[in-house]
């Protein structure tokens, strides 16, 4: 029988954190600036600059450890990470060490066969990030561009157990962890510009051998699909290998998207080669209980949480909870729309069916979100009182819930007011009988099943604008049932 393999996975997350300045300067974090604007002497690392702690980034560490269920240190320390590259003109990363600020958290997430699973996060710590060098690729370039706008910009790394098994469970602890750090509002999520990055350390061994094999770690994985792709490729070598006779050497990887393979990089460094040792420029961070206890207050409600209570409240289907909390803006949307009167099935239908598409799309930049619930119950309201169907609603109103108009106007605009006056409809649903006398006449001999017919014929003649309950009673008294 063949071996039954079982990866092991554990990730480090990169998060930049969204405060507006810098960790240890006051220069600005904001992304996209021409190159080497946002810089001093603090983050490009000119002799004598002293670095200052950002208290707002303590306090965004102290969310996300509470978040997480980690516990904070009394005390921690900053420590110099040493090492040379060209992105890192100190020569040294200032980062934590042995004393993180927090550490020994979990998050939940489910198995590969939906039961219920704790992920161990070893720790969390702050950091700088590093400058960003540019190859530039037009023909003859053979030199690179250092930028240091990113230089010193506030990252949290936040180190899972290997407790990972498989590249579905890898990419959901991956995307809940995403989820909590943005509901937090402490960092923005956006893998594209690398304000998420994730390391993924990978091993194999036999089903069952109780040791870890020797993983190799696969750097800045810039998707959740990439990551599945990266760990299942990574997977398949590593046993390969193994069973060729061969070893796994301990090795950074990269993730190569197009070919879908993962590619030797450089061989792993070992924590004693960066020489950390405790930064004689920073004090000891002392962090009082009480600061933890005001942050522990003040958290959001988090999305796990959030899902719990709009299950028991609303009592929505799983999908349509799923889809309104993926954002705290999402589902606050969810609730104003019904705190204005809509039932939640209604307000999640309308929600999920031409507001939340809308979110993120170039297109919709400058739509009023905030004011898509007082639309849905205008129009809500429109459609209780017989005022418009339910179908004009839904095909030519809630689209527009973004231009400003009420949703009356745009009903008065469009000419779409519901037909409900008998007065006004006799006449047609006079002809639509006097055209069909073969249908009227079976209706009339029992085959009642043909009054949505007649219906259907009087729609058509008011663009849909007729009332459908009034005139299947008119139908019915006409035809004599
Ligand atoms: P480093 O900082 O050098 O990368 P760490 O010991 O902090 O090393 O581990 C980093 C990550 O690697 C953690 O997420 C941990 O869970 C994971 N890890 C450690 N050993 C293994 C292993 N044998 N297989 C898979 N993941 C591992
Ligand atoms: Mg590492
Ligand atoms: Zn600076």
């Amino acid at each position: 029988m063949a071996t039954q393999w079982e990866m092991v996975v554990g990730l480090e997350v990169h998060a930049q954190l969204l405060t507006r300045t810098k960790i240890f300067c006051g220069c600005s974090t904001a992304f996209g600036a021409p190159p080497n604007t946002h810089v001093c002497p603090v983050c490009t690392g000119l002799p004598g600059a002293l670095p200052v702690l950002n208290r707002q980034v303590v306090e965004y560490a102290l969310m996300a450890a509470l978040a997480t269920h980690c516990t904070v240190a009394r005390m921690s320390r900053f420590a110099r990470k040493n090492y040379f590259y060209p992105d890192l003109p100190k020569g040294y990363q200032i980062s934590q060490y042995e004393l993180p600020i927090t550490e020994r958290g979990y998050l939940d997430i489910t198995d590969d066969d939906g039961a219920p699973k704790r992920v161990g996060i070893t720790r969390i710590h702050m950091e700088e990030d590093a400058g960003k060098l540019l190859h530039p690729e037009h023909a003859g370039a053979d030199y690179s561009l250092v930028d240091l706008n990113r230089a010193c910009v506030p990252l949290l790394e936040i180190v899972s157990e290997p407790d990972l098994r498989s590249s579905r469970e890898a990419s959901q602890y991956a995307r809940k962890l995403r989820e909590i750090l943005v509901y937090l509002g402490i960092c923005d999520g956006n893998m594209n510009e690398g304000s998420l990055r994730v390391d993924a350390n990978v091993s194999v061994r036999r089903l069952g051998d109780p040791t870890l094999g020797t993983r190799a770690e696969i750097k800045n994985v810039n998707s959740f699909r990439f990551l599945e792709q990266a760990l299942e490729f990574e997977r398949d070598r590593q046993i390969e290998r193994i069973e060729d006779g061969g070893q796994i050497v301990q090795e950074t990887r990269l993730f190569d998207a197009e070919r879908g393979i993962t590619l030797s990089m450089r061989s792993k460094e070992e924590a004693h080669d960066y020489r950390y040792f405790p930064d004689p420029d920073l004090l000891p961070l002392v962090i009082e209980p009480e600061w933890v206890e005001r942050v522990r207050a003040a958290l959001p409600e988090l999305p796990d949480a959030k899902r719990a209570r709009f299950q028991r409240e609303y009592g929505l289907p799983d999908n349509d909870t799923e889809l309104l909390c993926q954002s705290r803006a999402d589902a606050d949307l969810f609730e104003e729309t019904v705190r204005l009167g809509v039932p939640a099935k209604t307000a999640a239908n309308w929600l999920i069916g031409s507001v939340l598409p809308e979110r993120g799309k170039e297109s919709s930049v400058g739509y009023a979100f905030d004011k898509a619930p007082q639309f849905i119950a205008d129009m809500h309201r429109l459609i209780e009182q017989g005022a418009i169907s339910a179908n004009l609603a839904k095909n030519e109103v809630i689209g527009l819930w973004s231009s400003g108009k009420t949703a009356e106007a745009i009903v008065a605009e469009k000419g779409l007011a519901q037909i409900s006056d008998t007065g006004a409809l006799k006449a047609i649903v006079d002809a639509a009988i006097a055209a069909h006398p073969k249908e009227a006449e079976a209706f009339r001999g029992g085959k009642t099943q043909l009054l949505g017919f007649f219906v259907g014929q009087v729609m058509k003649q008011t663009q849909g604008k007729a009332n459908p309950g009034v005139v299947n009673e008119m139908v019915r008294r006409k035809l004599g049932s």
